[in-house]
């Protein structure tokens, strides 16, 4: 099965975390999860969610 995959430091954070899903639904989740944890984003704004989507790799 495929996998997405996600790594903070791809959108230029001084941050190690990385995620990995079978869908992008799933890796959003995760990711907003972490940004809210880590980063205290209680909401990935529009600007940030551009660069996390485009940092996404997997088919
Ligand atoms: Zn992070």
């Amino acid at each position: 099965m495929a996998k997405k995959t996600y790594a903070c430091k791809d959108i230029g954070m001084q941050c190690g975390f990385t995620a990995e899903a079978a869908n992008e639904q799933d890796l959003m989740q995760k990711i907003a999860k972490h940004a809210k944890e880590a980063h205290g984003m209680n909401r990935i704004d529009d600007a940030t969610m551009k660069k996390v989507k485009a940092a996404i790799k997997g088919a």
